[in-house]
């Protein structure tokens, strides 16, 4: 169930957004259950877990690479396409000398369609 919900949700939810929705189809459901499922689906791979920048951990159910952009007025958070060609790691570890770099995150913020409308 919560890995559905995730896989579902567009909009990268956090664990309390998984919770309430999750305990729509299982009542019995705890937070502390959700916690430690997202974890664990989440290190098996399953899903992501982003951090952008807010308070808590979101999750995402679409685990191809990709790129957030943040709304700065709304806090929406949008999957783009990656658009700068993945850094080769050695360049990177050139840039950081003796560290072995595994990953890196790339996220863009402004104003979302919606609240970019708003300001005209
Ligand atoms: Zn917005
Ligand atoms: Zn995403």
């Amino acid at each position: 169930v919560i890995l559905s919900v995730v896989r579902r949700s567009h909009s990268h939810p956090t664990a309390e957004e998984v919770y309430s929705e999750a305990k729509a189809v299982l009542p019995s459901l705890s937070l502390g259950t959700v916690y430690r499922n997202l974890r664990l689906l989440a290190g098996d791979g399953q899903i992501r877990e982003v951090l952008l920048g807010g308070s808590s951990a979101r999750f995402d159910g679409t685990i191809e690479d990709h790129e957030h952009f943040i709304c700065t007025n709304c806090s929406k958070i949008t999957d783009i396409e990656p658009t700068i060609s993945t850094p080769k790691s050695e360049s990177l570890e050139r840039q950081i000398p003796d560290s072995v770099v595994s990953t890196y995150k790339l996220t863009y913020f402004g104003l979302c369609p919606d609240c970019s409308k708003l300001r005209k």
